[in-house]
């Protein structure tokens, strides 16, 4: 499992790395380095009360570009509100409040993440007076530190480690069911065969739990020390009259699987060939923004490369939209490649939970600038300023550029493509939105 992060923010010099040294160098936390990521990035893993978790410097990040915002104080509270559990905002209780901190609070107010602000510099207790206008950030109760001497952080550190300890259990609960899956295709593909084999390997069923939906079984099987759901399978392994009814199988039940699924499984008749009801279901899932792995069943079926190579042709041709989507060719009868559905539909569910961070994203992005390809409308040319990613499962990203207006589909998709050659995103759909800014 992945260790809880915990982000410190602040304008520089107000003693961020000060209070990080603190931590790593208190006896009662277990710190080492971590090679980190890029160079300047200060990066540990800290343990406090036996709760382990990493701890990030986001001052050191580097957006490898001079551009004035992308180094600016808002991308490192952006960097650190995307990328931490918890985030640590330090003030110089010396200064008391400017701008820079100000700004931070802007961005700071709007996550739901816990924030906690540090006023650090009170050396001498007798100074407490001069925390208070610090409630003036929004940020509620402001905790009072001195990182040079250590007063106060063991405190702030209680706390925080009791924030991090429910990430970890709502982590928990999420791993319970494990990577929830819809198996979906048209009658006769060889679903039920598929969820047979998938599920009768290594005794690997743990349990049959009713679904959220009335008739809805859910299968919660192991593999591999991984758990995954097959959602909505009653009628799969023991068929039902349902199963004739093309409608209701290929739209009602599809749908109802596929909102709840993290990774759709489409399951086309091989020895068919891709069919219209095929794409539309296809186009449900890519629509409910699920990841997705396409599977070609009975491949015994289609005889030599000239055939095969032509079945798969017309899915690259006509499932561009999904075009993201692995394709894994099976025989069910025989088992044949059946395990290389757990590999595609793993790698899928990784790059749907994916988080990449802000700077990798912001060099990325250097590179597409330099690279010069943009988009122009008269005079106005559109220029991107920063990247950063705002949502996962599935990923998304948000671009921030003077003109949002002048983004048409064709440069959304060159920008698409262009992610996805950078960093895998096998399986996974992604979303990309466009913010002002000047
Ligand atoms: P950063 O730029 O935010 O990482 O800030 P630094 O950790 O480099 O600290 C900036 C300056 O503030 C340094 O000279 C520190 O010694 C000083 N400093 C940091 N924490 C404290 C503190 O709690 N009390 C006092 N008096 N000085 C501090
Ligand atoms: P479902 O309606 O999608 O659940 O499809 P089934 O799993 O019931 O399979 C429909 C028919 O295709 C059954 O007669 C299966 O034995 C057969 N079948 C399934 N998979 C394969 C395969 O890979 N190769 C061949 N030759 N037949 C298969």
């Amino acid at each position: 499992m992945a260790l809880p992060i915990v982000a410190v923010v602040g304008r520089p010099n107000v003693g961020k790395s000060t209070f990080v040294n603190r931590i790593a160098q208190a006896d009662e936390a277990i710190v080492h380095e971590m090679r980190g990521v890029t160079r300047d990035r200060s990066y540990h893993i800290a343990d406090w009360n036996g709760v382990p978790f990493k701890l990030i410097d986001t001052g050191g990040i580097e957006m490898g570009d001079d551009d004035a915002f992308q180094s600016s104080i808002r991308t490192q509270a952006f960097a650190g509100v995307n990328e931490a559990d918890v985030i640590v905002f330090i003030v110089d209780g010396r200064t008391g409040i400017n701008a820079d901190d100000e700004e931070v609070a802007r961005v700071l107010r709007k996550t739901s993440k816990p924030v906690y602000l540090v006023v650090n510099k009170m050396d001498n207790p007798d100074t407490m007076d001069q925390v208070w206008e610090f409630y003036q950030l929004g940020l509620g109760d402001p905790w009072s530190v001195s990182s040079l001497h250590g007063n106060g952080t063991g405190d702030l550190l209680d706390a925080v480690v009791e924030d991090l300890k429910k990430v970890e259990t709502d982590d928990d609960e999420e791993e319970d069911g494990g990577i929830n899956i819809a198996i979906i295709g048209r009658p006769n593909a060889g679903k039920s065969s598929l969820t047979n084999r998938l599920t009768s390997d290594d005794r690997s069923i743990v349990s049959n739990v009713a679904g959220t939906t009335r008739d809805a079984i859910d299968t919660v099987i192991e593999h591999d020390g991984q758990r995954y759901t097959i959602v909505d399978t009653a009628g799969l392994r023991q068929k039902s009259k349902i199963d004739e009814d093309v409608e209701y199988y290929g739209f009602v039940r599809a749908m109802r699987a596929i909102d709840r699924a993290d990774v759709a499984i489409l399951v086309i008749d091989g020895s068919i060939g891709l069919t219209d009801q095929d794409q539309r279901v296809a186009g449900f899932a890519a629509d409910r923004q699920c990841a997705m792995v396409i599977v070609l069943n009975k491949w015994d079926l289609v005889e030599g490369p000239d055939a095969k190579a032509e079945v798969r042709e017309k899915i690259t041709d006509r499932m561009t939209f999904v075009g993201y989507a692995p394709v894994v060719a099976t025989c069910a009868l025989t088992g044949k490649s059946v395990h290389r559905i757990w590999e595609a539909v793993d790698v899928a569910y990784e790059n749907f939970c994916k988080s990449i961070p802000t700077n990798q994203l912001n060099v990325w992005l250097g590179e597409i600038r330099e690279g010069g390809h943009t988009v122009s409308k008269g005079k106005a040319i559109l220029r991107m300023k920063y990247v950063t990613q705002t949502a996962t499962c599935p990923p998304q990203f948000t671009f921030f550029v003077n003109r949002p207006d002048l983004v048409n589909d064709n440069y959304e998709r060159f920008l698409e493509n262009r992610l996805r050659k950078s960093f895998d995103l096998t399986g996974t759909p992604i979303r990309m939105k466009f913010k002002k800014k000047d």
